[in-house]
């Protein structure tokens, strides 16, 4: 008889495929619809990764009552014995990495490399955040009146919902749980459909790491029939969304009717601005690994190029010569440097793109801009990775977020006009300038209205211990990340007074000239 993972509900026999289960107090459980969604490998669609649950209001509800119900043990349980378990998890992680890895690039495309990299930024999320356990600091302060003593600590909020998107499968749920859990929370976790398997991954080594049952809870599904009920149940005290803009804002509202506390990180536009002394070969470099890494799917993407009209022209001429070297496939061969898009509706959206730079008036579609559909691509996601010259900063293709493999290049005069253009979008998660000159670096860093800068490197390559987010429409102000940004998210400040004067005292009234 084939053995059977925590998480599989049925291995598969002869050809069928896997059905995957939610996690509900500790019991990996059918959804109640008794339905499932198919998730197929988008670098080969015949390859189908498994069946998960079409789960919906009545699994959520499931899920919340035993988060619910596991909440007053675990955050009775002292935060180092909390982080003691995230080590053992850390550990567990780094031993299956590869396997994780693998997963991650046959469920969304990810060339190898970069899945390790998504799980390892889950390891360090893990370890990082396992190091607070001795710390969850809070602070003392003197108080106006004598004999009195102030502080803050830090409390838990309660029950989490964690809604994720597909694009960082492992890495951006380990941002949620991981600080969410050592603030002595419980969760229920919403993975993308497209990845819930790395979810799974995630979550089961973190069973086997020790985490008690109905602490962590996994339900799986579509965002309306799965995610919204998550978003509104009246048990959950907070929600911590990634995903799109339009969707964050729906989830938002919705919270805000149940005085959930809610914290956004959405979509981005993100700008490299290329100065007339800049490095022009590793600037060529950062715009390759910003705007066709993970096939252009990162929230961080460089999708707009601001460049110097006095570099412009070899700029373009070296850009475009290094992204036709480019080889598109399947991520798990060793010689691929950009995979396939997530699934068909990526696909037709990006190219709906291509069609739309195709006809702005002034831009020009000057490499790729095509599906590749034949032989070896025939059966997968796969796009050209595409460049646009001439780009107007209003152009839709220079405004709206994109999410595949197409950069626009913008031509500009000075700084000035650089920073106005990387400025002048809804969006505001990263930029980034190359040039040689210290005082243009530093004005560029001063006047960008970015949550995340970088200097001589591309928009991407966020680090787990700063704080991660953006500004405008990416985000509602919260940061993940460094700790003591995600501490803010996960917990909530309370303000101790302890009187030894043995005498009533008034603040603001006793102490005070009358
Ligand atoms: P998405 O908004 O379509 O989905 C995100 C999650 O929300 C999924 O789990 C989905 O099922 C769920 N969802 C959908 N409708 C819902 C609803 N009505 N109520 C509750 N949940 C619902 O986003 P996506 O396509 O998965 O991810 C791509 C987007 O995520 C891009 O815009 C990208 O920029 C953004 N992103 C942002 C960051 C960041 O940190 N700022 C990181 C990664 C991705």
């Amino acid at each position: 008889m084939a053995t059977r993972r925590a998480g599989e509900s049925e291995k598969a026999t002869g050809g069928d495929p896997v059905k995957y289960s939610n996690l509900i107090g500790g019991r990996w459980v059918k959804p109640a619809s008794g339905e499932y969604i198919e998730n197929r490998n988008p670098a080969d669609t015949r390859e189908v990764i498994g069946l998960f649950p079409a789960s919906n209001a009545r699994d959520v509800a499931a899920a919340v009552e035993a988060a619910a119900t596991a909440l007053p043990k675990w955050k009775a349980t002292p935060a180092p014995k909390r982080a003691e378990i995230l080590y053992r998890l850390g550990q567990m992680l780094m031993s299956r990495k590869e396997e994780f890895a693998r997963e991650m690039t046959r469920e969304m495309g990810k060339v190898l490399k970069e899945a390790r990299g998504d799980v390892q930024e889950a390891i360090d999320m893990t370890f990082y955040t396992a190091g607070e356990g001795r710390r969850l600091h809070g602070y003392t302060s003197p108080s106006e009146l004598p004999n009195k003593l102030a502080m803050c600590v830090r409390q838990p909020v309660g029950v989490c919902s964690l809604i994720t998107p597909w694009n960082f499968p492992m890495a951006i749920p380990s941002w949620k749980l991981m600080p969410a859990l050592i603030c002595g929370n419980t969760v229920v976790i919403k993975p993308a459909e497209d990845t819930p398997l790395s979810t799974i991954n995630l979550v089961r080594m973190a069973e086997e790491a020790g985490i008690p049952p109905g602490v962590i809870n996994v339900v799986m599904g579509l965002g309306e029939s799965a995610g919204a009920p998550l978003a509104t149940h009246k048990e959950v005290r907070l929600v911590s969304f990634t995903g799109s803009t339009e969707t964050g804002r729906l989830v938002a509202t919705q919270a805000a009717q149940h005085d959930k506390i809610c914290s956004l990180e959405m979509g981005g536009k993100n700008v490299i601005m290329v100065l007339d002394d800049a490095n022009l070969d590793l600037a060529v470099e950062g715009t390759i690994w910003g705007a066709f890494g993970t096939t252009g799917q990162r929230c961080t993407a460089s999708s707009r190029i601001v460049v110097h009209q006095k570099v412009y022209r070899q700029f373009v001429e070296k850009l475009t010569a290094k992204t036709q070297q480019l080889r598109v496939g399947n991520g798990l061969r060793s010689n691929v440097d950009v995979g396939p898009v997530i699934n068909e509706e990526a696909m037709e959206k990006i190219l709906g793109y291509i069609d739309i730079g195709r006809r702005e008036d002034g831009a020009k579609l000057h490499s790729g801009g095509n599906r590749l559909e034949r032989g070896a691509y025939r059966h997968g996601y796969f796009i050209e990775p595409t460049i646009f010259t001439d780009v107007a900063p209003q152009m839709r293709i220079a405004q709206e977020e994109i999410f595949g493999p197409v950069v626009s290049i913008i031509p500009c005069r000075d700084l000035d006009e650089a920073i106005e253009i990387g400025n002048g979008v809804r969006y505001g998660l990263s930029s980034s300038i190359y040039t040689q000159d210290i005082n243009r670096a530093m004005k560029a860093m001063e006047q960008m209205y970015t949550g995340i800068f970088y200097v001589n490197s591309s928009t991407i390559g966020a680090e787990v211990h700063l704080p991660f987010g953006g500004t405008k429409g990416t985000g509602n102000g919260h940061r993940e990340g460094a700790m003591i940004s995600s501490l803010d998210i996960f917990s909530e400040w309370k303000s101790i007074y302890v009187d030894y004067s043995g005498t009533l005292q008034r603040a603001q009234i006793d102490n005070q000239p009358a």
